[in-house]
């Protein structure tokens, strides 16, 4: 289904009538596609908006505090990334400097 196919779909709350397109901000400054039904209101999105707006979400997440260890300074892997990416206590990574952020990598190449 495209995004823009929700248009003139039947709303899957009252299933009387037809969701119009519209644009719904999810964050400030965040506007993506939605269908909003003409007689109840509800607001549906596209798998595909669903999916932005999951990906939106758990960047939001992603904000962590350094914290001292030694003389190092460490910073907590969100639980998201380590399931993704596998990742495991003691595990190694590779830890760049780049443009004045740090990058880690978890594979040289
Ligand atoms: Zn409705």
């Amino acid at each position: 289904m495209k995004e823009s196919d929700m248009g003139g779909e039947t709303c899957g709350m009252c299933e009387i009538a037809k969701y119009r397109m519209i644009k719904y901000e999810i964050e400030p400054g965040i506007t993506v596609d939605a269908g909003k039904c003409k007689k109840c209101g509800e607001i549906a999105f596209s798998h595909g908006v669903v999916k932005k707006i999951e990906a939106i979400r758990s960047m939001d997440s992603q904000q962590r505090s350094i914290v001292q260890v030694g003389s190092s300074l460490a910073v907590p892997i969100p639980a998201i990334f380590v399931k993704k990416l596998n990742l495991k206590a003691k595990g190694r990574v590779f830890v760049f400097e780049q443009g004045g952020n740090i990058l880690i990598k978890t594979k040289l190449v």
